[in-house]
Formats: structure tokens, sequence, C-alpha cells
């Protein structure tokens, strides 16, 4: 992978510092200018204090306690004055993510920080049921939307919301795959219910396996039909690993199919809680403008109403932290763990499952005793007498010396239990 980016670069910390305290300049500050129309303020100045010094050397924290409001959408006209300073951060952001990770146009996107991928996710069927409602006389009975069964909860969450039917399309059981057949069978069987637009969640990254779907697969059989459709991708898990390998990452705006991505920044990125990342290609989010949101400054095309400015410089600061090289070293570091977890599988003849690029290793409940599952909590499908799976996701705290006891572990429960 070579790493060309125009947005993302590696900062020092004075560089960081500077930036975002010229950012919270940009913006009003509520301890000295007066400001009197807005329901927005600095955090309570009794229980968070900004006296020491120490605090003022931490962009993050700074940014809490001066407490800005993200409210709206700060890729498309006008935005709220007041906390003009870390939008353009946030803007950065996006840019870092749009344009030089997943390869879209300079100023050819829209998003926004949202609470989470489950929002994020929320929004993008959002934008689509809206448009086919709008601009196609679509029903809402005629929009399907098609993922797989390892999809994500938040999708079948917001087909509820949205009142659109959610078409799971089954995957094979050992390869976690979407098959052509089996993606011709969902489209055959909704056009039999009338289905007439299509909305497809292909995930780079599921929760459970990490599997990554072909997003091919579905569009290959959308365009033979000729079917109306939108494409989101899920990558709230997967982003920031999947596309950071020795490949060519065909999963981006490259592909004129794919018309928005979720990123979440508080899995794998370990940003805050409330970070989840949304974008979507120019000429969508307008589909849920809120024309009725007239005390906000600029339109409102987000989901959630007010948002901490401070996740927007938070995941900034991780980024520019690390830089483009020094994630795609971590993340290799973290793969390498992962072979080294599959390769100790391998020699016990433990039946896993894991997606090349990914680091989630997923083993057949039938190959770990109950009593390991539950020491090393590691993560059921389901939490029944039906759970067929235990994963083990390698994040950044989970090391080789970890990994090697429950190796060990395994290892002596079989020599006690062969079978
Ligand atoms: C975690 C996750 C989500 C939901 O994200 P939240 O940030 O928890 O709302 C959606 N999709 C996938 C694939 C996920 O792993």
């Amino acid at each position: 992978m070579i790493i060309e980016m125009k947005y993302w670069k590696k900062l020092t910390a004075d560089e960081r510092l500077a930036r975002v305290q010229q950012a919270l300049k940009d913006n009003v500050d509520f301890s000295k200018d007066a400001n009197l129309g807005y329901p927005a303020s600095r955090l309570d100045e009794k229980v968070f204090t900004n006296e020491s010094l120490f605090l003022r050397e931490m962009p993050v924290l700074s940014t809490y306690i001066a407490n800005p409001n993200h409210i709206g959408c700060h890729t498309f006209g006008t935005s709220e004055y007041a906390f003009k300073g870390t939008q353009a951060i946030e803007r950065e952001v996006l840019n870092m993510m749009a344009v030089d990770l997943f390869k879209i146009e300079e100023g050819q996107f829209d998003g926004y920080i949202s609470p989470g991928g489950t929002e994020a996710n929320a929004q993008a069927l959002w934008i689509y049921r809206n448009e086919f409602l709008k601009k196609l006389g679509a029903k809402l009975e005629d929009i399907a939307i098609l993922a797989s069964e390892d999809t994500h909860y938040s999708i079948p969450k917001a087909a509820n919301l949205l009142m659109i039917d959610w078409i799971k399309v089954p995957v094979d059981p050992d390869t976690r795959e979407v098959s052509p057949k089996a993606v011709k069978d969902a489209v055959k069987s909704s056009l039999q219910q009338g289905k007439k637009y299509f909305i497809v969640v292909a995930n780079m990254g599921t929760t459970m396996f990490g599997s990554v779907d072909d997003p091919k697969v579905f569009t290959d059989i959308l365009h033979e039909y000729q079917l109306p459709f939108r494409m989101h991708i899920d990558g709230a898990y997967g982003g920031f690993v999947y596309p950071f390998g020795d490949f060519e990452n065909q999963i981006n705006f490259t592909n004129p199919d794919i018309s928005s991505i979720t990123i979440d920044a508080h899995k794998m990125l370990q940003a805050p809680y409330g970070t989840g990342i949304f974008v979507c290609r120019k000429g969508l989010i307008e589909n849920v403008l809120t024309s009725e949101a007239k005390y906000v400054e600029g339109m409102d095309l987000t989901l959630c109403g007010s948002r901490s400015g401070a996740n927007a410089v938070a995941v900034w600061v991780i980024l520019t932290t690390y830089g483009p090289h020094k994630w795609f070293e971590k993340i290799s570091v973290i793969k390498m763990r992962t072979n080294w977890l599959c390769k100790q599988l391998d020699q016990l003849g433990v039946i896993y499952f894991r997606e090349p690029e990914m680091n989630i290793v997923t083993i057949r409940s039938e190959c770990v005793p109950e009593s390991l599952a539950h020491k090393y909590n590691l993560v059921p499908q389901t939490h029944d007498e039906t759970n067929q799976w235990y994963k083990i996701v390698l994040m950044d705290h989970v090391e080789i010396e970890h990994l090697k006891d429950f190796i060990q572990d395994m290892v002596t429960c079989k020599r006690l239990n062969p079978s």
C-alpha cells in the first residue's frame, strides 16, 4: 500500500496543540465574549475548571471544557458561526477519510461525525429511502434493504424506524460469503413481494466475523436486472483495519456504485464514544433536510441534533498523532498477532473463520470449552444454547502474551479431554 495522502498527515505535538488552540480561538469563547443567544455554554465551571496548565496543553480536554456544539452538517452550505473553528477541524477529519482513505474527488462529498455507527448507518438508509420516495415516487413497501445475515443489528433497527423491509441474504456457513446465487434468489423473492427499489448494505468487516462482502456480488445482479439501487458500505468496525493491507482496496468511492460509507472511530481508532463517521457523495444528503430546523444556522441534514465538537477534535488528534504510515504499521502488528493466533489454532486442529485482512478470529463453539470462553471473555454469537461461535477480537491491548495463555489452556483442555 503506497500511502499518498493530501489531508492525513502526521504532526508534532506542538503543531497539534497550536492547531486546536487556534480553532478554539476561532470559536466563540463563552468565558470571555458576550454571548446572549445560544442555549450553550462551556462545561460547568464548578466541576470542570480549565485553570491548570496541564489541561490547557491537552487539546482534546480543553475542547471538552470549551464544549463546542457541532449541530448540523459542516460540509454543506453555511453552519453555526459560533463554532466555525472546530467545525473546520471536523471537515479536515472528513477529508482524511473521504478523500485520502476512500478516494472520493475533492469537494465531492458530505458528511459528519455522528454519535456512532448505528446512527451513521441509519442516516444512509434514511437518505436513500427519502430519495426513492421523493424522486422516484416509491412507496414504503416498494423499498427493500438487501444485506447479508451477518449484517450488524443497526440495519434492522433502522429498517424498523424507517418502516422498510430488510431482505436477509444468507451466507455460506463456513466462508461467511454471500454467493451470487444467494443474492439472485433474494432479489427474485423481493421482486415477487413487489419490491422495486433496493438499498444494499455491504459490510467492510462484520461485527461477529470480520467478514468483508464483495460489493460486486450485489451490484452485478442489480445491474443485470436493471433495478434502481443505492449502496452503503458498513465499515463501522473494519474501516480502520481493512484498507490498511498490502493489497489495493477496491471498496471505496472509485466504485461508482458506492454512495456512502460508515467508519467508527470509537472502535479500532480508540477515540471516545460518539465518533461514528458518515460520508456520502454530494447531492444525496439533501434528501433528509429538515426544513423546520429554522433556529440552526445552515441546514440540518443530520439525524442527531446537538453533538460535541470535542469528538471531532479527538479523532483529528488521534489521526495526526499517527499519520497514515504509523497507523499502517500499527495495524500490521495487529494482523501479525492475528496470524500467530491462527497458526496456533491450526496446530490444535481448531475450526475457525478469519477474513485475511482483518483482526477477528471466530472459533466454532464446539472447539472451545465453555469454561475457557468464560475465562477469556470471548463473545458468543448468541447468548443462548443455539450459539455456534465465539470470537476473539485482536484489539490493541490483546498481545501475544495473552493469546499464549489462552492457547496453553486450550492445549491442557485437549490433553484432559481428547476427542
Ligand atoms: C459496531 C458496529 C456498528 C454500530 O456501531 P455503534 O458505534 O455501536 O453504533 C455497525 N456496524 C458494524 C459492522 C459494527 O461493528
